[in-house]
């Protein structure tokens, strides 16, 4: 089509990231889509709908689809609803093309509260604001692609969270305009298995990559904000603290233990954690910085999840260390079977070195240290009060920054907290 070749041309001539991505889909001329669909290997158009458009706008939508692709859009839907997904992955992508300065064509769905956002959010946001409100009774044959809708009005139980997915039509006060994303499939057309899609994965980061090369070399180009959006939506969600924390304890912990009864709750990410208690699991030191002043409400939070690992590990004793500038009270013993609790104590300055040395001075040598913190404060021997280099694993729970390492290696692992409340 001579309108598609047009596009193409500016395309090639003015977006360097986007023709990289655009050169690895398939494009097929086909009366039966409404619009224009991707589902990550081919582009499919009508050519009458293309012909409604102006280049610049033909230009957007042929972008639009190739973002669905370096988004992932087409592996990521799960059994959310089908039209529902198609319009939180039109925001998530929309204002990155305009950002690069492409002409949408009208209808298109874009919102500045969407923009950097991940699509999952987005559609549960949207899902949220929805709540309860009545379906329109929508035509279910009205959206663009018969077998992704097909596929989404079918087989997901009534089990499923998601009230707009099932055998109802889409809660959609939204209709998909343009350019959607179909559910990628196998070249036989069947279900992508987990091994294909993270396939899939490995080479539309490797393919993102490239892109962003080739646009450098370049020297211009608008793929920026697109390249970098797409790695972040296609990067894993990071583990929560209490996960990563509970993985390191578990592979500090003695081998020698029997393994005959394994933990079921750890089958899945291939760990195999004895179900037995671990004797050779000494005591975990726990250190709270009371000068960040979590809220009783934080430290209940903290204290459920102190509790979960400690059922998995099994430590001799949990010791709690309240420390600001020096340490407040007598640090608390929990024995093997008890609550974990947590208090509100002191809240003045900050130092890290106190409770490193109260451990040396009782002579412990704990399984692990875990302090928690925002990480403003100093440690090691040019930091307030002396110190002694703790020759135990260390574990930094934050939620601002690293501590300051002063006169010293850093030590321990870092464990960010991605979400205020833990
Ligand atoms: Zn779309």
């Amino acid at each position: 089509m001579k309108e598609l070749q047009q596009a193409e041309k500016r395309m090639f001539r003015d977006h360097p990231f986007y023709t990289c991505l655009y050169a690895a889909l398939k494009k097929i001329e086909d009366d039966a889509v409404n619009t224009m669909c991707t589902d990550g290997r081919e582009i499919r158009y009508n050519p009458a709908f293309v012909s409604t458009l102006t280049i610049p706008e033909l230009l957007f939508v042929l972008c639009h689809e190739v973002l669905h692709v370096a988004f992932l859009h087409q592996i990521r839907r799960g059994d959310r609803d089908f039209k529902l997904w198609n319009v939180a992955c039109d925001y998530a992508i929309n204002g990155i093309l305009i950002k690069a300065g492409l002409t949408m064509p009208k209808d298109g769905l874009h919102d500045y509260q969407y923009d950097g956002m991940k699509a999952e959010k987005i559609y549960q946001l949207l899902k949220d604001e929805r709540g309860n409100s009545p379906a329109p009774s929508g035509d279910q044959g009205e959206s663009g692609d018969d077998t992704a809708q097909a596929d989404s009005q079918g087989g997901e139980g009534e089990t499923s969270t998601d009230t707009s997915g099932g055998n109802q039509p889409a809660t959609g006060d939204q209709e998909v305009p343009w350019g959607e994303v179909l559910d990628g499939t196998s070249e036989d057309g069947s279900k992508l298995s987990e091994v294909e899609k993270s396939e899939i994965e490995r080479e539309t980061a490797s393919r993102i990559y490239e892109a962003s090369q080739v646009e450098k070399k370049a020297g211009s180009g608008s793929g920026g904000d697109a390249s970098r959006g797409a790695l972040e939506a296609i990067a894993p969600d990071p583990m929560p603290w209490h996960e990563i924390l509970q993985d390191s304890l578990i592979r500090s912990m003695p081998c020698d233990v029997s393994f005959s009864n394994p933990n079921r709750r750890f089958l899945h990410s291939g760990l195999i954690v004895a179900g037995n208690v671990y004797d050779q699991t000494g005591d975990l030191v726990i250190a709270i910085d009371t000068s960040g002043s979590q809220s009783t409400e934080e430290l209940k939070i903290i204290a459920g999840r102190i509790n979960e690992i400690v059922d998995v590990i099994k430590p001799r004793s949990v010791i709690v260390i309240y420390c600001d500038y020096t340490i407040n009270g007598e640090p608390q013993v929990f024995e093997r079977g008890e609550e974990i609790t947590l208090e509100e104590r002191g809240g003045g300055g900050t130092a890290f070195n106190p409770p490193f040395n109260w451990v040396e001075r009782e002579g412990l040598d704990p399984h692990a240290f875990i302090y928690f913190t925002d990480g403003f404060g100093d440690v090691g021997p040019d930091a307030y009060h002396d110190f002694t280099d703790p020759d135990y694993p260390v574990f930094w729970i934050t939620t601002y920054s690293a501590p300051y390492f002063c006169g010293c290696e850093e030590f321990g692992e870092v464990i960010e907290v991605r979400d205020r409340n833990y």
